[in-house]
């Protein structure tokens, strides 16, 4: 599947954890293009692991992500992005720099993610946290395009988001 992506944007990954974000966001984009979520906890609590520093990590990373797009460089947010809140803050950063707000959505059955989540050292949580979260990808996916995200792209299963390609569209 080719996945069409404004040559400037801000693209959200969207996806419950285990669904393979850090992954995909490793084999299509150049690092300092991926704002990830665990990597701002570790710069602002030295422990990306720690969510009692969400707040402040993605008030960092929004502000990293303003000066990207301010520069002209597509920034991808690499975390779950399964709350509308949290969704609301990229979209206010994309327009407050008149860029597109774009989703990729990585939608992987809750067994398949559970079954990697619980081989991870870095993942402590149960089952149950994996369980809410699909439910919470359930619900994004019907919310997002009133959200505001102009191109959404949900991609189904393991084998669409091995095969998925991504492609820029030039703006102008
Ligand atoms: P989190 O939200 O917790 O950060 P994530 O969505 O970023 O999760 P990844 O870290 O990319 O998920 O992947 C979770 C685990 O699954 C990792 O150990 C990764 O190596 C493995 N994994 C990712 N994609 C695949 C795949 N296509 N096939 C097999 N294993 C995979
Ligand atoms: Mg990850």
């Amino acid at each position: 599947m080719i996945i069409d992506v404004p040559e400037l944007s801000l693209v959200a990954l969207v996806g419950i954890s285990g669904s393979g974000k850090s992954t995909f966001a490793r084999h299509h984009f150049a690092p300092t293009q991926v704002l990830s979520s665990d990597y701002f906890r570790g710069l602002v609590a030295d422990d990306e692991n720690d969510q009692s520093a969400s707040a402040d990590a993605f008030d960092v990373l929004h502000y990293v992500a303003g000066k990207r797009l301010a520069a002209g460089r597509l920034t991808v947010v690499d975390a779950t992005n399964l709350q509308t809140h949290a969704r609301a803050g990229l979209v206010k950063v994309a327009r407050e720099h008149d860029v597109l707000p774009t989703a990729i959505v990585l939608d992987v059955p809750e067994s398949i993610a559970w079954e990697r989540t619980e081989s991870r050292e870095d993942r402590t949580f149960g089952r149950q946290v994996i369980t809410r979260m699909h439910r919470d990808l359930r619900r994004s996916l019907k919310q997002l395009s009133r959200e505001g995200f102009r191109k959404i792209h949900v991609l189904r299963g393991v084998d669409e988001i091995a095969g998925a390609e991504i492609r820029y569209e030039k703006l102008f």
